[in-house]
């Protein structure tokens, strides 16, 4: 796993102790962390601003994606390779544990669905609930 100063230069962005706090701690869990999650994990050693401005230079530059969690909650997740400035590729299915309450992005591609005449897809997200590898 690459360390989070030479993530932040593959994706050409200047490293600041916010940026690389809050990439390590990404790397460091391996399941989607919401906004409170993130400022709680680094301490509050930044303020709410920073870590918000922080997420959506993320989001931006397609080191994290977003995932929505049941009840429509927000969760971030780190990108795969795919990502680029450009946009977001992936189309793969989320996975919620109702034990342990994790959020995972799981390497399983959303199965095409047929939609009735007349809609076009957008943005697919595919919510599964139920108990994960490490609670079952
Ligand atoms: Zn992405
Ligand atoms: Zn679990
Ligand atoms: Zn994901």
């Amino acid at each position: 796993m690459n360390g989070s100063p030479q993530l932040l230069k593959e994706f050409k962005l200047r490293s600041t102790p916010s940026r690389k706090a809050i990439l390590n701690f990404f790397l460091k869990k391996n399941y989607a962390l919401a906004h409170a999650d993130i400022e709680k994990g680094i301490a509050s050693h930044f303020d709410r601003v920073t870590v918000y401005r922080t997420l959506k230079t993320f989001l931006d530059k397609g080191l994290i994606h977003k995932v929505l969690d049941d009840e429509g909650a927000l969760k971030y997740a780190l990108c795969t390779e795919a990502c680029t400035i450009t946009g977001h590729h992936h189309d793969h299915v989320h996975f919620k544990c109702v034990r342990c309450g994790q959020t995972n992005c799981l390497n399983v591609e959303v199965p095409q669905i047929k939609l009735p005449k007349g809609y076009q897809a957008g943005e697919i997200n595919l919510l599964i609930q139920g108990v994960c590898s490490n609670c079952g």
